[in-house]
């Protein structure tokens, strides 16, 4: 990072996750760990981020060297090798931890070629937890250590548990929810195997209705909690969002706050994206319609005289997309096409698959994870729907208004603090960049979809509303100042 060089240094971070763009990707968690090293850059951090070793990242560091290592970490030999990997930016700096034991396996990095969650999870994310601990406490052999362990939902939440079990009065500890629906709940059995105190295992520890709680436990234990919203930070705080442990956030809600995500300006930019036939940007919006053409093409769809709707989701009752497929009658009978992306639930995959076959040329879906795919769409698209029942933060909106792809969504969390519904006010005074709908309900997400149509009918309007989303600023800066007054708050 070029500016990086001319700031003062503020100290030094370590970043745990069980996912990290551009190693390692399964949903938005990736692309936020993979970005916040270079946008802490810009503040004076300098970030390590701490992964496991999933079968063929070592091989993507350059100049690896062994930083750690331990005799019997949960059950085998680990180290933990240090090196850089490309990123859009440059390079970012990882940690790997090499456990063949735990890691080095097929599947998926969570779950069995079957699909089940893998049985030994617990201990594969409470050793990343514990090296966590262990470098922030003693340092890597080369000399380098953390001012602050920062660690990433559920996998990394153990980290500042056993930090603070262990004691270590010179490191801070952060804990970020991208997600409070995973929690990371292990049976009360392996309480020794996952070496955790006992006397902790009680409701004002890591205990929940009898089981272990990693989330829970990292909850307790940090000296910061953040989540990825002011609205979820909000929304936590109730039973209807905080998923049982609205307790938890309400008795530590003056450590809590929310900070939205950014976006990698580099990666998602439309003038540059390598994945996209055709370049464009606020001023020539024509060539967006060359890449709608493209996409109608590879997709099989007809050219309709409402807008191109599209889903790029994991398919889940989260997401609200069962509310897409309840709705999609009233999108087809106003002249919208509907593309999906994503993997999931077995039924709304078999749903969606269905919907495609009942209306050749009007519906498409592509089951599976596609990266590039996901460019070509977001860029083709004229509207990108997340009608979730909630949402952390998403990106997928945020990478949309990068696109000049409007965004439909339901009025919650990250979801509405990001986007601005068109209506008249908001119209009026060239503010409005989306449409934004009340959450879990088929009749609201309709009015939405007409909505869509309707300004979609006006394209001078409508090109004046892309302009604005493609204008609306969604880099790091300013997230990345937030955590990094956060981080020199919470330095001893
Ligand atoms: P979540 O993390 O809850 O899944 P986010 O909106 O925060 O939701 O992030 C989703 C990320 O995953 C985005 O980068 C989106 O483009 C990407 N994504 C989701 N499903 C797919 C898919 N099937 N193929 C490619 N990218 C996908």
């Amino acid at each position: 990072m070029g500016n990086a060089a001319k700031v003062k240094n503020q100290g030094t971070v370590l970043s745990v996750a069980s996912e990290c763009v551009p190693l390692v990707k399964t949903g938005g968690l990736a692309d936020v760990v993979g970005a916040l090293p270079d946008g802490l850059a810009l503040t004076g951090w300098h970030l390590k981020t701490l992964l496991p070793a999933y079968p063929g990242l070592a091989e993507r560091i350059k100049k690896p060297k062994v930083v750690w290592s331990s005799k019997n970490l949960f059950g085998g030999c680990a180290q933990v090798i240090s090196g850089k990997t490309a990123n859009s930016d440059g390079a970012l700096d990882m940690l790997l931890l090499q456990a063949p034991h735990l890691y080095d396996r097929g599947g998926s990095i969570y779950l069995n070629t079957k699909g089940n969650d893998w049985p030994d999870n617990a201990q594969r994310f409470a050793a990343l937890s514990w090296a966590a601990a262990e470098i922030s406490r003693k340092g890597l052999s080369d000399g380098w250590r953390p001012n602050i362990l920062h660690a990433h939902d559920w996998q990394a939440g153990l980290a500042p548990a056993y930090l603070a079990y262990g004691g270590a009065k010179d490191v801070a500890s952060l804990i970020t929810i991208h997600n409070i629906a995973f929690q990371g709940l292990a049976p009360a059995t392996l309480l020794k195997t996952l070496k955790l105190p006992r006397k902790h295992f009680v409701q004002d520890g890591f205990e929940y209705w009898g089981k272990i709680s990693s989330l829970k436990a990292g909850l307790m234990t940090a000296d910061a909690i953040t989540t990825v919203s002011p609205t979820y930070a909000q929304e936590l705080l109730e039973p209807e969002f905080g998923m049982g442990l609205e307790g938890v956030i309400r008795l530590k809600r003056d450590r809590l706050s929310g900070i939205l995500n950014g976006v990698d300006l580099k990666t998602w930019n439309p003038r540059t994206d390598a994945h996209i036939a055709h370049a464009y940007g606020p001023r020539d919006l024509a060539a967006k319609s060359k890449n709608t053409r493209a996409l109608e093409k590879e997709f099989g769809l007809i050219k309709g005289q409402g807008p191109l709707f599209a889903v790029i989701s994991r398919l889940t009752h989260q997401k609200g997309l069962d509310l897409v497929l309840d709705t999609l009658p009233a999108l087809l009978a106003r002249g919208g096409r509907l593309i999906v992306l994503g993997s999931g639930d077995a039924g709304m995959e078999k749903a969606f698959a269905k919907a495609a076959k009942d209306h050749p040329g009007l519906v498409a879906v592509t089951i599976g994870y596609d990266e590039a795919q996901s460019h070509r769409i977001y860029a083709g698209a004229d509207v990108m729907m997340v009608p979730s029942r909630f949402e952390p933060c998403g990106l997928t909106q945020l990478y949309a208004l990068r696109y000049g792809t409007l965004p439909l969504v339901s009025r919650t969390g990250g979801l509405a603090d990001t986007v601005i519904d068109a209506n008249n006010a908001a119209v009026q005074t060239a503010v409005a960049t989306g449409v934004q709908v009340a959450p879990n309900r088929s009749d609201s997400l309709e009015q939405g979809i007409r909505r869509m149509c309707d300004l979609f009918a006006k394209q001078e309007l409508w090109v004046k509303l892309q302009k604005r989303a493609m204008a609306q600023p969604l880099g790091w800066e300013q997230s990345a100042q937030a955590y990094s007054e956060l981080y020199q708050s919470l330095k001893k």
